[in-house]
């Protein structure tokens, strides 16, 4: 099967010659739930900015859904991006004047979804995360697990091939941390492919896979044998 995304020797370096990443070559297949763990400073910012095609590696190629993204024109990076990637943040980045509805609702602004289609497809992804009952709640209203939860929905509105989760737990107090984590657990269950990328080694561990960077190179894969090419 065609791999959800596929980094082949990505390499990234800054204006100014900072090295940030150095031959990550890294393959998600549909349906995995993954951590990309390394401490601050190490490329995970980078990696996620290349693995969401947000920016361009400058060696090296990227591949999602099979497609080679390195070299496509903004606007069909940002039409591919809408389709096929969802993104969650450590900070939510949700609309404080809209109500959850309308908040999940935008993740389907820039995937051509005709506006009737909008509201039944964000109820339904609220549905799936668990907030029914919140729909017409707005960021103030909620909790911080609820405002994350109503981001993950809107991350999973479209059925995007990937989530890209950047410390989805990093502002959550332990107990709510807790129960994000286990609904994105649910997700995977679900069919949905998950990257978390996070700096805390205890979320990395209680995950199937763990990449681990150091110095913007991956240490470790569990997906591959130490030391292994597979
Ligand atoms: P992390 O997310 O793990 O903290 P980053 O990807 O943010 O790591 O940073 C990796 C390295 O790249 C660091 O040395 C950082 O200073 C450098 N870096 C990040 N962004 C830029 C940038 N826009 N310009 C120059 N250097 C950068």
């Amino acid at each position: 099967m065609t791999p959800v995304l596929a980094l082949r020797a990505a390499g990234k370096e800054y204006p100014g010659g900072v090295r940030a990443l150095t031959d990550v070559t890294l393959t998600i297949e549909s349906g995995e739930l993954l951590a990309i763990a390394g401490p601050s400073g190490s490329g995970k910012s980078t990696l996620l900015n290349l693995m969401g095609t947000l920016d361009h590696p400058t060696s090296g190629t990227i591949e999602v859904s099979g497609q080679d993204v390195t070299a496509l024109p903004d606007r069909a990076l940002s039409a591919l991006r809408a389709r096929e990637i969802g993104f969650v943040f450590q900070h939510f980045h949700l609309t404080d004047g809209l109500t959850a509805t309308e908040n999940v609702a935008t993740g389907l602004l820039y995937a051509g979804v005709p506006r009737r289609r909008r509201r039944p497809l964000a109820e339904a992804a609220l549905e799936r995360v668990g907030l029914a009952h919140r729909r017409s709640h707005r960021p103030h209203q909620l909790s911080g697990g609820e405002k994350q939860r109503v981001a993950i929905a809107r991350a999973l509105v479209n059925n995007p091939s990937l989530v890209l989760a950047d410390e989805p737990t990093g502002s959550l107090d332990t107990g709510t941390s807790g129960a994000v984590l286990s609904l994105l657990r649910d997700l995977h269950g679900g069919g949905t492919t998950v990257a978390v990328i996070t700096h805390d080694r205890e979320i990395a561990a209680g995950l199937p896979r763990r990449v681990e960077i150091l110095d913007g190179r991956i240490r470790s894969d569990t997906s591959r044998p130490p030391g292994g090419t597979a």
